[in-house]
């Protein structure tokens, strides 16, 4: 709370791109990875540096030429020990938001205030710096007492992060690994992210994982992290929007998210530290925490699992209308489905792939249903005479 009240303070401004409050955000977290004896995770101009600069597009001038701001990711690494100190695993979070509101608020009388940012993502930056800080402390106590609790040790590197301009479109995150020569370890090791964004409205216990499918180990591991907390875990529900752990897959890397789900709240100035759940974020944490814990120690790699594309959608290149006998087809498309098939404008279809359609409802719910590229019967009627149609369903990706 302490962390999400210093965030959110008027004087971070919203920690938009552009604003000073972001640079004091930027000081504060690396200041917290320096008196943790991080290590930085960047090397910028051949300097070691807890920082990645980087710009971003934040309007246009009076001229309409576009104006770029200065931002900056962090990032802070711990180093792990033994065969498998040069794999990495990235815990994540996005520190900055969307200032005074003057892009992506949700709230139109809202421009010009303070968007404070509490849940997003103040609450996720949070969970970030108690994991530094929580491995940082084990491994000094393991450096203590050495040979005796190695066992238990982060093997693999652990690399804390926040990212700048993620609200501008996941900017910062995608400027980091487009550019892995600027970090401070081979990126080629990277063996996993853990991405937390909005962890601090924990409602009835009820945590929201995502994306889990791209790594085997990851659901097994997440409920053995869960056992002494007991959240309950929801499953591979859509994505409320892509957040930076998607940028990480898009490159092969297994990553996976947590969130406590949407509210009013969101991308309004009414989302202040008062309304955080403090102990449910904890709760959250203590899950990553646990979760971290396996997957820096584990001598098992996550392996990756590719996303399936989405199945593409089924069309039939014609917009439907109201008949009294069935489903008027009008502005048939040229070389479109069912004009290949034979249908010309007026035609009135009765039935598709063995369905009546008595409406336009009828015909999307056919759709929604069938397989792109399949090929399928279709009853029109023209005039009065009625004509056996074999359609083969458009392919929209
Ligand atoms: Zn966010």
């Amino acid at each position: 709370m302490k962390i999400v009240e210093t965030l959110t303070a008027p004087e971070m401004e919203g920690r938009d791109a552009g604003t000073k409050g972001i640079d004091l955000a930027r000081d504060y977290i690396v200041d917290r990875y320096k008196s943790l004896g991080l290590k930085p995770a960047f090397v910028i101009d051949g300097e070691p540096s807890y920082t990645q600069p980087l710009t971003v597009r934040t309007g246009r001038d009076e001229e309409g030429n576009p104006v770029h701001s200065p931002v900056e990711n962090v990032g802070a690494i711990l180093p792990g020990r033994g065969d498998l100190a040069d794999e990495i695993i990235v815990i994540g979070a996005h520190y900055d938001h969307i200032g005074y509101g003057h892009f992506g608020s949700r709230d139109k009388n809202a421009k010009g205030h303070l968007h404070p940012g509490a849940d997003d993502n103040a609450s996720g930056t949070a969970g970030m710096l108690l994991l530094a800080e929580h491995f940082a402390q084990a491994r000094m106590v393991a450096s203590i007492h050495d040979d005796f609790l190695f066992g238990s040790l982060p093997r693999r590197t652990i690399f804390f992060t926040g990212f700048a301009a993620e609200e501008r479109g996941l900017v910062g995150s995608k400027y980091m690994v487009q550019n892995p020569e600027q970090w401070a370890f081979d990126a080629e090791q990277v063996s996993g992210m853990i991405n937390m964004d909005m962890i601090g409205r924990l409602r009835d216990r009820d945590l929201y994982i995502f994306t889990d499918n791209t790594g085997k180990q990851w659901r097994g591991w997440i409920n053995a992290a869960n056992g002494g907390v007991g959240l309950n875990l929801k499953w591979d529900v859509r994505p409320p929007g892509g957040s930076d752990h998607v940028v990480f897959i898009s490159v092969g890397i297994p990553a996976v998210f947590f969130n406590t789900w949407l509210h009013e709240d969101v991308h309004t100035p009414r989302d202040t530290a008062d309304k955080i759940n403090g102990k449910g974020g904890a709760m959250v944490v203590q899950v990553v925490a646990n979760l971290t814990e396996q997957a820096v120690t584990s001598y098992e790699r996550v392996t990756f699992v590719p996303p399936k594309p989405r199945p593409p959608r089924p069309y039939l290149g014609v917009k439907l209308g109201g008949h009294e006998a069935g489903v008027l087809l009008e502005d048939v498309a040229e070389k479109g489905p069912m004009e290949k098939a034979g249908a010309q404008n007026g035609d009135v279809l009765l039935s598709i792939g063995g369905k009546k359609t008595g409406s336009a409802g009828d015909v999307r719910a056919f759709l929604s249903k069938a397989k792109a590229g399949t090929k399928v019967k279709a009853r029109v009627l023209r005039g009065d005479e009625t004509l056996e149609l074999t359609v083969l369903l458009g392919t929209r990706r």
